[in-house]
């Protein structure tokens, strides 16, 4: 094992202040207290030395902040002015300064331990304030007393990132002059350890636009410069060392942030409705409890997605029960959502918890994962949907499972659904009446039988990210290949079709949750192959609805039936993109110029004509 491979992947929830997605190296900023020593003078004679030695780091304290102050002025960046203002006057101020001078003298220690001292003692006051946001204010104090340190220990005043690049500041928190002394140009966002939206960090990094988490509590014991970090100041998560999946869920996550501007919010709270009149749901899909909020935000009518197995991130045993239930207690108790979608782990393969029972597998995306792995792990599944079940008393859970390639495999997981449900009726627990049960249709097999299944269930929900892994033959994690990941194969096209026609055919309803579902150039695709119901990363939502709104499904299911007519993959993009572009000339314009910058979207295959 490599040591990029045994670094610990930790998910970390904080305060999202200020939005945004971004992956980058962890830069630590080190706090100066560990390298400052406390002593007492040896002799008395020393005193009037120290205390000069105090008053000339104040001093420079002083010249450094107002220069700053000076630098700023010039910047865009005006808003932490008057931040430096009151560190100024704290610097002045005779009471702190007095003080600092009184322990040096009366104690005979040097001017670091009184320094350390005079801030003890203003905690003190503060901590018995009864106001919040004066009692925060401490932190101001804490600043002026770093910089003076910094001065007593004769630390060079500019801070100098040290590794190459750009990187994501780590830090217990930072002060406006901090980070004006830091590269800014080499920061792309913070993390921070205390704070919350009114901290310095979150002023100074909203009026950068970086995106940043604060009040993490203890992110500087997690990290190591050079550690990779993905900041989403959105729902305030921070993950470390991220394995290559999540990567690539937050790359994408990050496009649809880029994309999603104000124009498409007043999209977000109107329903998807055809010009013809057809109603397509619009769901979000979630990582974190902590995304609901923004999901909601963003137009999600109810939650299509729950990924589950990201619970076992950063955890060093398996969730409990209770563990299970206090979490999808948040989900299903959030209001405006008409229902949440909760999936069953994905877990096994390369995503297993560190410590379980871990084979090394060769192909773990072919291997005992999803439900292959929950049916031999049937105790861990079973606590799992014991909690799903008192959930779903809560408010209105469905549950999916995922990966099904089989009706024996539905059928043992109903069987344990129904174990479960007998058991906790025995012991008196409140649970849901009924639950309407899923299967994720994501692997080939599962198209083919999608009529058997579609007796077995309630609803069907499209994966195409797996299904098109598994049908086109394309590691999904391998960048080399991402060029023929195409949803847009005429196999994918025919396969989806049946389906939603299988899925009809039976009288259910038929959702997509893949990454397919949340680009609006496949909008009128998917509404031609009328999905009932599409679940997305929530970031992509309004444009969606906004696509969908201005289109009907008779165009829709011409352009579906012209795009069935070609051969190749390479064609039907062609056809799909001079279409969508003509069409929403505003919308694919942008895409295409964002796709150049990012360099993230295939180009278009074949020459386009406008
Ligand atoms: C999919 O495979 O399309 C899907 C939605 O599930 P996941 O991305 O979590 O595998
Ligand atoms: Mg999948």
């Amino acid at each position: 094992m490599t040591s990029e491979q045994s670094k610990k992947t930790y998910a970390l929830k904080g305060i999202g202040v200020s939005p945004g997605v971004v992956i980058g190296k962890a830069y630590l900023f080190d706090p100066l207290d560990s390298q400052i020593s406390f002593y007492k003078l040896k002799r008395a004679s020393s005193i009037p030395k120290e205390i000069q030695r105090f008053k000339k780091a104040l001093k420079e304290s002083e010249k450094q902040l107002l220069e700053v102050r000076d630098k700023l002025k010039k910047s865009r960046v005006t808003e932490p002015l008057y931040i430096i203002d009151v560190h100024v006057l704290i610097l002045k101020d005779k009471k702190f300064s007095n003080r600092t001078v009184k322990y040096i003298s009366r104690l005979g220690i040097n001017a670091e331990w009184a320094v350390r001292l005079t801030l003890d003692h203003y905690k003190q006051i503060f901590e018995g304030v009864g106001d919040a946001y004066i009692r925060d204010r401490i932190s101001d104090i804490q600043y002026v007393v770093q910089r003076i340190l910094r001065n007593l220990s004769g630390e060079k005043k500019e801070i100098v990132l040290e590794i190459g690049g750009e990187v994501i500041v780590i830090a217990s928190d930072l002060s406006p002059a901090d980070t004006a002394q830091m590269k800014m140009d080499k920061v792309i966002g913070f993390a921070t350890d205390i704070g919350g939206r009114t901290s310095h960090t979150a002023i100074v990094s909203r009026a950068m636009e970086l995106p940043a988490v604060a009040g993490l509590g203890n992110i500087t014991h997690l990290v190591k410069t050079g550690d990779e970090v993905i900041v989403d100041g959105i729902s305030g998560m921070v993950i470390v060392n991220p394995y290559p999946e999540m990567i690539k869920r937050y790359e994408e996550k990050k496009l649809h942030y880029a994309a999603a501007d104000d124009v498409y919010m007043k999209y977000a709270k109107l329903p998807a409705v055809t010009t013809d009149n057809y109603l397509v749901q619009v769901g979000g899909n979630i990582e974190f409890v902590e995304e609901i909020p923004s999901a909601i935000t963003h137009g999600a009518e109810y939650i299509g997605l729950y990924r589950t197995e990201f619970m076992y991130i950063s955890r060093h045993d398996l969730p409990s029960e209770e563990d299970h239930f206090n979490n999808y207690l948040q989900v299903v108790s959030a209001k405006d959502l008409l229902w949440s979608t909760i999936r069953t782990f994905d877990l096994g393969g390369d995503k297993l918890a560190p410590d379980q029972k871990h084979v090394k597998e060769l192909n773990p995306q072919m291997g005992l994962r999803a439900i292959r792995f929950c049916l031999k792990e049937v105790e861990l599944f079973k606590t799992q949907l014991r909690a799903i079940w008192r959930a779903g008393a809560v408010g209105k859970v469905k549950i999916l499972f995922p990966m099904i390639s089989g009706i024996e495999e539905i059928r043992e997981a109903k069987k344990l659904m129904e174990e479960t449900r007998q058991e906790l009726l025995a012991q008196g627990a409140k649970i849901a009446a009924k639950m309407e049960i899923g299967a994720m249709i994501e692997v080939p097999a599962a198209v083919e039988i999608a009529d058997q299944l579609a007796q077995e269930v309630d609803f069907f929900s499209i994966g195409t990210n797996d299904l098109t892994q598994y049908a086109l033959a394309i590691d999904r994690a391998n960048e080399r290949l991402t060029y023929l990941s195409e949803p847009l194969h005429p196999a994918i096209l025919r396969m989806i079709k049946r389906v939603v026609d299988a899925a009809h055919h039976a009288h259910i309803r038929v959702a997509m949750c893949g990454e397919m579902a949340g680009d609006p150039l496949y909008a009128l695709i998917l509404l031609g192959l009328q999905l009932d119901e599409l679940s997305m990363n929530h970031l992509a939502i309004p444009r969606i609805k906004r696509v969908i709104r201005e289109a009907s499904v008779k165009e829709s299911k011409l352009l579906l039936e012209k795009a069935l007519t070609f051969n190749t993959a390479t064609e039907v993009r062609a056809y799909v993109q001079d279409y969508m572009t003509k069409r929403f000339p505003d919308e694919f314009q942008k895409e295409e110029d964002q796709a150049l910058l990012t360099n993230n979207r295939k180009k278009p295959a074949g020459k386009i004509n406008r």
